[in-house]
């Protein structure tokens, strides 16, 4: 492992060990689970919308560069200012030049997942500029300066305790409540005061439409709205993959996106942007910038196995069903994107020597697959990762970089016994006889009994009970 490297073994076994966490995760979790069950509860609906979305996404990406061009013509033509960034610095730069050129000095920001990617907060903050999250969960984990832990819901890994004491701690007027509507109005009082205030909001986009030049962003809170529509100048930030090409696919995605997402038929705030503030009109920003980001995408684009990771919406659903996420939550991926879709968009981006480890979180049971509404095939291309990995390719940044000695050998011997009838017998059959008394404490158990059960291995090996029951070996 590279020494960039993050160390999402070290992270995940200290998230292991943290029964508040995996508490607080474990009820979030099961309670999404189930109230999206209920949303696609008819399987013949949910076959049917999810291959329309599917094909929308994919329609899209089909023509990605013609409609990118066709979303800078047409938000041109509203008026709409449009930048290119091939990377997160670049990004920033340009953000920052906006905001010097209106000499702003505050900035609202409404959910955005790219600028998580782009650490916008930190590099504004280092340019004197204070940057303040208006989205409730988002605020949450500003004010604890810690990272999202989820891309739907930031601050999902913490109760209401914890929120109640976080605000007691770090804002002036706080009263120590533990009453839910008690906290969201202190948080709605001091964010109010922001919106009037500040000199630029900054939004993320949820699908960009080619054919009209319109953004579209959902939310539940307002907080979007506000951000869009109250200071000066607004900047929204996405990355290049989430154009569409026509207003007709905007229906389909936004219903798989938010009845995944937070199970709900439709979010309380849709928001489509056109243009900035026309003549006569009462309110709105002067100016809109819109900021489209590469950031390895089109690397990812040019291969077409790779490619199905940008039809990715941003649901968040394939971390609520996926074993590991649920388990070690968002902070152990330390990344902006966590859970299945993290594990496979992160070495993508930032290569296998920095996120070598994280195609490896990952079980193989497909339930994100089986959940994901657009069907990407996250489990082929977790498979596709782990190989490049070992054998140096071209597609992905750092392929090769974990090809280590020890694990080759590994590898090769369990491929010979499997390849073996008589060495598989072998070995099973010896690990009937002697693998309960195996030491709890044995180097490579060890990392399974550090926070689980020893296995108990049967007595009797598969094959042996089957010639028992009269069945032959073929
Ligand atoms: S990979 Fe699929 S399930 Fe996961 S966030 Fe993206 S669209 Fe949602």
């Amino acid at each position: 492992m590279g020494e960039t490297s993050i160390n999402f073994a070290k992270a995940s076994s200290a998230a292991l060990q943290d029964q508040q966490l995996r508490g607080n995760f474990r009820r979030a979790m099961d309670g999404l689970m189930s109230k999206r069950a209920v949303q696609f509860a008819d399987t013949a609906e949910w076959n049917g919308v999810r291959t329309l979305g599917a094909s929308v996404r994919l329609r899209a990406l089909s023509k990605l560069p013609e409609l990118l061009e066709k979303l800078e013509a047409n938000c041109t033509k509203n008026g709409i200012q449009v930048h290119w960034a091939s990377t997160t610095d670049e990004a920033n730069a340009i953000v920052l030049s906006i905001m010097q050129r209106v000499n702003a000095k505050l900035v609202v920001k409404g959910k955005s997942m790219v600028s998580e990617e782009m650490h916008l907060n930190a590099f504004l903050e280092k340019h004197g500029i204070e940057s303040l999250e208006s989205d409730l969960g988002e605020y949450i984990v500003q004010l604890d300066e810690a990272m999202p832990s989820h891309i739907i819901m930031p601050a999902i890994h913490m109760n209401t305790k914890q929120i109640a004491h976080l605000f007691k701690q770090k804002i002036k007027e706080a009263e120590y409540t533990e009453d839910v509507a008690q906290l969201t109005d202190l948080a709605r009082r001091v964010l109010r005061k922001k919106f009037a205030t500040a000199d630029v909001g900054i939004s993320g986009v949820n699908m960009a439409v080619a054919e009209t030049g319109t953004l579209c962003l959902v939310e539940n809170e307002g907080n979007g709205r506000m951000s869009t529509t109250v200071p000066p100048v607004h900047i929204a930030v996405m990355g290049l993959e989430k154009v569409v090409e026509k207003l007709e696919d905007v229906p389909p995605v936004i219903s798989l996106l938010t009845r995944s997402a937070t199970a709900q038929p439709i979010t309380t705030y849709v928001n489509m942007i056109s243009s900035p503030r026309k003549e006569g009109e009462k309110d709105g920003p002067n100016e809109i910038h819109l900021v489209i980001l590469d950031n390895g995408r089109s690397g990812i684009y040019a291969d077409e196995e790779l490619r199905n990771t940008l039809r990715c919406i941003r649901c968040g659903a394939c971390m609520n069903h996926c074993p590991v996420y649920t388990k070690v939550g968002g902070h152990a991926y330390q990344a902006p994107y966590p859970g299945p879709i993290g594990s496979i968009l992160m070495p993508q981006v930032e290569g296998l020597e920095k996120r070598g480890e994280l195609p490896h979180a990952c079980t193989m049971c497909n339930a994100c697959v089986e959940i994901c509404p657009v069907k990407i095939p996250i489990v082929e291309i977790m498979g596709r990762l782990r190989s490049e990995a070992v054998h140096p390719g071209d597609a992905v940044r750092g392929a090769g970089s974990h090809a280590s000695k020890a694990e080759a050998m590994v590898w090769k011997g369990w491929s010979m016994t499997y390849a073996s009838p008589l060495a598989y017998q072998f070995a099973t059959a010896l690990l009937a006889k002697l693998g309960n008394a195996a030491p709890a404490s044995l180097p490579l158990l060890k990392e399974w009994t550090n926070v689980r059960a020893k296995p108990r291995f049967a007595n009797r090996t598969l094959h042996a009970l089957a010639r028992e029951k009269g069945i032959p070996d073929v």
